[in-house]
């Protein structure tokens, strides 16, 4: 098989004008994306190559100066067309420059091919490189994978023109004319047919995915508040209870519910209805955290998804809420309570479970006299206090957290025992020598559970042991630590439950053991 540069040119000339005439036909109505620029370009490109292909034919002024001139220029405006699309703003010597410098240097030499294509090679390779770092700036990030493809469209033609450049710096090859067929001109224009394919499917793919992404957000926020709505809700605590599930971290659940709403609406109207909806949304956003989720679930019902977080700080969350609604004026001396509801979600729980949790604590909160905080949990637990490994604060051991290992599960479910078993008694207010005799008990049971599992996992040739033992000795110093400064008083239940439940049980058991699991399987 031979490449023939006219039969190329040919089809670059074809394809370079299908897609100025497809991509145009959008771009028509709207330039928001930067599709008009885009088109401009695709069109710049088609009269380039047509004036490439009839070089020899037509004056060199045309063929050569003015076609690589508009080259550079339909580079510019892709350039141009990215960053429309990024909403940004780009000084114009960007734009201009290149095209004004190669139609300079082309003037003097045009007698050169060598020297020519040398220029081009410098001038086309800047244009490509400054398209790359605007389109992969992190501070304008483009989400989707469109760009990753015009990314390596540009890549591609910088290679092709290093190429190029270098074969005549070092003549390796005979471009005597713009038409003839030798490899490097083979491999530069089926390159360049290749990557105008790739960068224009790229730069359309970006902008759908832009759009989908809109859409999508559309569909998951509430019209009226701008919150999220049902839909996203629902999905993002299906994704809590599963990390839950899998890695033991808590999630709390906050039913909002606006007190004598309909009243609002009947004495000052819906349009203020609408404006207290709003202000409740804007001073609960105030009170979370931007890892919290907060959404309209109805009405004047909203939810709060607060992951990471156990008991103790959703419910200081839930009054912190409660207390800026009932501070904050809206409007004309007009105050608004709400009665929440709160659920901290269990290990059996399902999303529906989980919400009707937070729905019935809500109606005790209503029942009980409304602008006030009901938990679920209290009832429940208190049904079953006296069981063991029920309070509020506790472990709950779970079959997903199973490494397979006799021992080493044994023990883990026997930290958690003893760990719970600490928990009540300083809940119970038992006396400090008991509770300070339970606690050096579990930090020894920690060091000798440690020991066992280091000689199992060595023995089983986990890979990273040595990594696995450092974590080890500084959870036995965190420990340590710990304990004596709870003999002095100077930590509460709080930080303690932190260093069981979170570093030791979330964090250690649940994400750092599960890494050598697989070795003892093999
Ligand atoms: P309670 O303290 O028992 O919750 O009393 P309430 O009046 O708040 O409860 P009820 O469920 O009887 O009334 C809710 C009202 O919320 C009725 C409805 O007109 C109003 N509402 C629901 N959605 C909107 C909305 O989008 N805009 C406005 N302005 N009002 C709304
Ligand atoms: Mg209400
Ligand atoms: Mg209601």
């Amino acid at each position: 098989m031979s490449a023939h540069i006219p039969t190329i040119m040919m089809m670059l000339i074809a394809a370079s004008a299908t897609l100025a005439l497809s991509v145009g036909w959008v771009a028509r109505t709207q330039d928001e994306d930067g599709l008009q620029s885009w088109t401009a370009a695709l069109v710049l490109q088609t009269v380039v190559f047509v004036l490439f292909s009839l070089r020899n034919q037509i004056p060199d002024f045309f063929s050569i100066l003015l076609a690589n001139t508009a080259l550079s220029a339909s580079y510019s405006l892709f350039l141009a067309a990215v960053v429309r699309f990024q909403q940004r703003r780009l000084s114009r010597l960007l734009f201009w420059c290149p095209p004004i410098v190669l139609a300079l240097a082309f003037s003097f030499l045009m007698a050169d091919i060598g020297a020519r294509i040398i220029v081009a090679g410098l001038v086309f390779t800047t244009q490509y490189l400054l398209i790359f770092f605007v389109l992969l700036d992190r501070k304008y990030r483009v989400s989707g994978r469109g760009k990753y493809l015009l990314a390596v469209g540009f890549v591609i033609m910088i290679g092709v023109m290093s190429i190029r450049t270098l074969s005549v710096i070092f003549a390796l090859d005979s471009i005597a004319s713009m038409l003839s067929s030798t490899p490097v001109q083979v491999l530069t224009f089926a390159m360049g047919f290749v990557t105008l394919i790739l960068i224009s499917n790229g730069f359309v793919l970006m902008i759908k995915e832009r759009a989908d992404e809109r859409i999508r957000l559309v569909a998951m926020t509430d019209r009226l508040t701008g919150v999220w709505n049902r839909i996203r809700l629902e999905e993002a605590a299906q994704l809590e209870i599963a990390r839950l599930e899998r890695y033991g971290r808590p999630v709390s659940l906050i039913m909002v519910d606006l007190d004598h709403f309909k009243q609002i609406n009947d004495r000052f109207g819906h349009v203020t209805g609408d404006r207290v909806l709003k202000e409740f949304c804007a001073v609960t956003q105030s009170c979370i955290r931007t890892t919290d989720l907060l959404g309209r679930w109805g009405g004047e019902e909203f939810l709060i998804l607060l992951p990471d977080s156990g008991f103790p700080s959703a419910a200081h969350l839930a009054e912190r809420i409660r207390a800026a609604v009932e501070q904050h004026e809206f409007g004309d001396g007009l105050h608004v309570t709400a009665s929440l509801g709160l659920a901290v979600c269990r290990a059996t729980d399902t999303w529906g479970s989980f919400l009707e949790r937070a729905d019935k604590a809500m109606y005790q909160a209503k029942t009980a006299g409304r602008n006030r905080v009901e938990t679920e949990c209290p009832q429940q637990d208190s049904d079953q206090a006296d069981q063991p490994g029920t309070s509020l604060v506790q472990l709950v051991w779970h079959r997903a957290y199973e490494s397979g290992n006799v021992q080493i599960d044994s023990q883990h479910q026997a930290l958690f025992e003893h760990a719970n078993s600490l928990l009540k008694a300083i809940l119970d207010n038992r006396p400090k020598p008991e509770i300070t005799q339970q606690l050096t008990a579990l930090v020894t049971e920690i060091d000798r559970h440690f020991h066992d599992e280091e000689a199992i996992f060595q023995k089983a040739a986990y890979p990273d042991s040595e990594h696995h033992c450092e974590l080890h000795a500084n959870l036995m110093q965190r420990a340590t630590r710990l304990a004596g400064r709870f003999e002095k008083d100077q930590i509460g239940v709080g930080e303690l439950f932190h260093y069981l439940a979170y570093e030791l049980v979330a964090q250690h058991m649940l994400i750092e053991d599960r890494k050598f699991f697989p070795s003892l399987a093999a």
